[in-house]
This record gives C-alpha cells, sequence and structure tokens, in this order.
C-alpha cells in the first residue's frame, strides 16, 4: 500500500524527457467482452492433446490425468515456499523423499536426485556426476560416445561438460553396431550414451552386450530416459546395465509439456555415482524428513533451491494412482497403439534407414526388416513420394488439414525424409484408425493430386508459410481477427 503521507510524483516527472511519448500510443480501442474473445478465439486456435491426437515422436505428448493437476493445486502443496523451515513442510519433503525412491525402483538404480530442470539439464548433471566419478579414480577421461540416432541434446551436453562427443553409427536393422562400439573405446572414454528404446523406436537387444563392452573398457552406460514410456514395470535401466539415467517427467509422469513451461529431469544413479549427487538430497531420519547437504563428494547445486515441486506433486500422484501394474499397462498399450499404426501405415510409409558402407563410406538408404516389432513409437520414411515431388514435410502440413497435428518430421537425422510417429497409451481405436483414415488419404492424395498436398494446409487460419521469412522478419502486429 502506498503511504498516504508520502506525496507521489507523476510518473512523467521521473523519466528523461527522450523517453516520453509526444502522443498515446496506438492501441485498439476495444471493450473488455472484445478483449474476452479475442483471446478465446485464439485460445480455441490453439492445439493440445486435449484437442485431437498429437503423434510428436520423441517428445510423449500424452493426456496427463486431471486428477494430477487437482492434487498439485491443492493449498499444502500449492503455497509452499522453498525457504520454509523443514519442519514446517514436512508432507512436501516425505513426498520428495517417497519420490525419489519410486522413481529409483522404476529405473533399478540406488538413488535419484529431482533437481534438473529438463532432460537436457539431466544429461548436462549425469554427465558431471560421471566425470566426477573419473577423476575420483584419478583417472579423467577425454570422450564420450553417441550413436548417430541420438537426439541432438546429447552431443549438446557432452560439449558443454567439455568432453568431446564421438559418434558410432547404427547397423542395418536400425541398433547400436557393437563391433563399431568395440572397435572405438578405450581408456580415453568416459561413458556411452544411448537411449533405449533408441530413437528409431526400436528395443536395443544387444543392451547386455554393450554394457559389457562399456564397462570392460572402465567406462560408464548413459541411458537417455526420453523414451521411458515403453519400458515402464516391463524393463529397468539398472537390470540392463545402465549407470545413469535421466527421466522426463514432462513426457512419461504427468507434467503438461510445451509452450515452454517448466519441465523436470531427474536422474537415477548406481553404485559408486550415489556419492556424487548434487546437494541438497531429500532424506528420512527416524521419522522426520530433512534435506542432506553433507556430502562432500557431490558435483554442487545445479538449480536455486530444491527442484519445480509441482511436478513432482504430479509425478508422484501419476505413479501412486498407476501402481506397478498399472504402470507397466502404460508402456503395454503405448507399445500396442505403436505398433497398431506401423502394420496399417507401413505398405504406404515404409521404414528405412540411411547406412553407411563400411568400405567406401557410401550412403545408401536400406529398409527396416519387417519383422522387427516397434516400440512407442516408430519411424517411417517419406522418400518414395519424391518421384510425385512431395516431402515429408508436405506431408505433415496435410495433416493439419485433417485436424490432427504433425508428427516430429526429419528426426532422427538417419532417416530420410523421416516421419516419426507416437500415438501414446491413451489413444482409443476410434481416434488411432482416424489418424490411419487421413494418412491413406494423403498417400492417395499423393499419387492422384500432388499439388494438394504440397500446398496444404488449406483449412487452418494461417495457410503455408514461407518459413525462413517467418522465423527472419516475424509480423507481430496487432490484427483484426482472423
Ligand atoms: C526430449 C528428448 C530429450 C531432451 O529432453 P528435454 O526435456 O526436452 O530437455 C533428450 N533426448 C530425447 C531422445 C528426447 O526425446
Amino acid at each position: 500500500m502506498p503511504n498516504p503521507d508520502v506525496p507521489v510524483k507523476p510518473i512523467e516527472s521521473l523519466l528523461p524527457a527522450e523517453a516520453l511519448r509526444n502522443a498515446p500510443p496506438e492501441l485498439p480501442e476495444v471493450s473488455e467482452v472484445d478483449v474476452v474473445r479475442h483471446f478465446t478465439r485464439l485460445s480455441s486456435l490453439n492445439y493440445h492433446p486435449d484437442r485431437a491426437m498429437y503423434p510428436l515422436g520423441s517428445c510423449t505428448m500424452k493426456h496427463n490425468p486431471r486428477l494430477n493437476e487437482d492434487v498439485a493445486a491443492l493449498p499444502g502443496f500449492a503455497r509452499v515456499h522453498p525457504l520454509q523451515p523443514d519442519s514446517t513442510c514436512q508432507g512436501a519433503i516425505r513426498l520428495l523423499y517417497e519420490l525419489s525412491a519410486y522413481l529409483a525402483e522404476i529405473a533399478g538404480m540406488d538413488a535419484v536426485t529431482l533437481q534438473p530442470a529438463a532432460g537436457a539439464h539431466g544429461e548436462l548433471t549425469g554427465l558431471m556426476m560421471m566425470r566426477a566419478y573419473h577423476e575420483r579414480q584419478g583417472r579423467p577421461r577425454r570422450k564420450v560416445i553417441i550413436p548417430d540416432s541420438a537426439h541432438g541434446t546429447n552431443p549438446a551436453s557432452v560439449t558443454l561438460v567439455g568432453y568431446e562427443a564421438v559418434q558410432i553409427q547404427t547397423n542395418e536393422r536400425g541398433l547400436v553396431d557393437t563391433k563399431r562400439l568395440a572397435a572405438v573405446m578405450d581408456d580415453e572414454v568416459a561413458a556411452f550414451m544411448l537411449t533405449n528404446p533408441n530413437t528409431l523406436g526400436l528395443f536395443e537387444s544387444d543392451i547386455r552386450e554393450i554394457a559389457r563392452i562399456v564397462h570392460d573398457a572402465g567406462a560408464l552406460l548413459y541411458m537417455d530416459g526420453a523414451n521411458f514410456n515403453a519400458i515402464l514395470g516391463i524393463t529397468r535401466p539398472g537390470d540392463m546395465g545402465f549407470d545413469v539415467v535421466h527421466f522426463n517427467l514432462h513426457k512419461t509422469f504427468s507434467t503438461p509439456h510445451g509452450g515452454g513451461g517448466p519441465g523436470a529431469g531427474p536422474v537415477g544413479v548406481r553404485g559408486a555415482l550415489v556419492d556424487f549427487l548434487p546437494i541438497p538430497v531429500a532424506c528420512k531420519d527416524g521419522d522426520r524428513y530433512a534435506f542432506d547437504y553433507d556430502r562432500p563428494h557431490s558435483i554442487g547445486r545445479v538449480r536455486s533451491f530444491y527442484c519445480s515441486f509441482g511436478m513432482m506433486v504430479r509425478a508422484y500422484a501419476y505413479i501412486r494412482t498407476h501402481g506397478p501394474d498399472g504402470l507397466r499397462q502404460v508402456s503395454e498399450n503405448a507399445i500396442l497403439n505403436a505398433n497398431y499404426l506401423l502394420r496399417r501405415l507401413e505398405h504406404h510409409y515404409p521404414r528405412t534407414l540411411t547406412v553407411h558402407d563400411v568400405q567406401s563410406g557410401h550412403p545408401r538408404e536400406v529398409p527396416l526388416p519387417a519383422e522387427i516389432p516397434c516400440q512407442h513409437e516408430f519411424v517411417a520414411s517419406g522418400t518414395r513420394f519424391k518421384d510425385n515431388g512431395v516431402r515429408t514435410l508436405d506431408i505433415a502440413k496435410r495433416l493439419l488439414d485433417f485436424g490432427f497435428y504433425a508428427p516430429t518430421i526429419y528426426f532422427p537425422l538417419i532417416v530420410p525424409e523421416a516421419i516419426m510417429i507416437e500415438p501414446t497409451e491413451t489413444e482409443s481405436k476410434e481416434s488411432l484408425d482416424s489418424f490411419i483414415d487421413a494418412m491413406l488419404t494423403i498417400a492417395r492424395e499423393i499419387e492422384t493430386e500432388p499439388e494438394k498436398v504440397k500446398d496444404a494446409p488449406h483449412t487452418t487460419p494461417v495457410s503455408r508459410l514461407d518459413e525462413t521469412t517467418a522465423a527472419r522478419n516475424p509480423d507481430v502486429r496487432y490484427r483484426k481477427a482472423f
């Protein structure tokens, strides 16, 4: 409240003259109802999983149960303050302590930090712990091996931490080539970073052998856990031989995803790596819960305070409401849905990838063996439409006309004209079927009237943009509604 005894100077008198306007700004004159309608109309143009299927591969855009939002909004959770004394927020610390334990159990790890603010931040945190481990062993190392199918954040995190990223090629079955891996392993390698299932949506079935090769060289095995939606309750990174894994709570564990909102990338570790966890760690002492700062080998803090607490509440509620069997069913249904789409679409959208000849280094596009099932997602290729002058980008744009969000395109980089489709477990058979219908209709249109696909979208408020101009010279002025 302003003090009524202190005269308030007009704001103009506090600003330098050249900072003042000569004329009122040209703002639209609108009534409250017009403002409300404007933003309501805009919000209805927004696309999200509450509107229709969002088959964005790699990112797991799935339905998040409303119950978890209600739980996160309970005043005791929503109003807790990070500077509150521990004695006044025992329930909140208990939730963090128990969530760490659940995630550790789900991943087969010994301990979990909830601090990292995104998957990429989890990668950085995991790499820092692995570096601290090698340094404490008295054998600092220099390189981290990454498959050529990796998500871009993997090499970025490796570089940020001061290691050199060394790429190895994927084999014709879309998996890690264990011979190539063995050939690059030496005592300079700190770790091998792998996503499992990998970004082609394939399970790395040689994972035990991979772990052996990596550990025999004294290196560590890191799992990018972005694809956890395929393995919940079925298998665990720890059982596969991984030493470190990050989770993306905003993919697998019920935190709304996107819009630049907060993410959460907890990291689980095993064995000797536990000593290096960031401080503080939520702990239990008798029947009291507290934050432990007394960890001499910790890599320190990786963020202010402890975590994005609301997400931890959502993840906790998600895990508790599903239980072990329910979590397993999440992944089983995600895999079932993806394989249904794969089998219905593969004749028109085949799975292929680019491999390089060992001797000559020449790239070749090869089909993925049809008998290999996918996990929770699959990557098709649009190269067969090249003769019709249609690219994957056009197919993605045309899907918008059918009311679907576009899948991930042009990732992973080893699939030419990639279309990466992840339906998630929460889609009904009806919605999968209508997505299939749309994809099959587009395949037919490409044969008969390719212009329709190349000029798409036709029914959205904004038609095809010149993407370079849109990025370089965005038009952000107010205009009357579309
Ligand atoms: C999403 C994703 C990441 C990065 O996670 P963010 O939370 O977006 O930082 C890393 N790897 C893979 C395979 C991903 O899909």
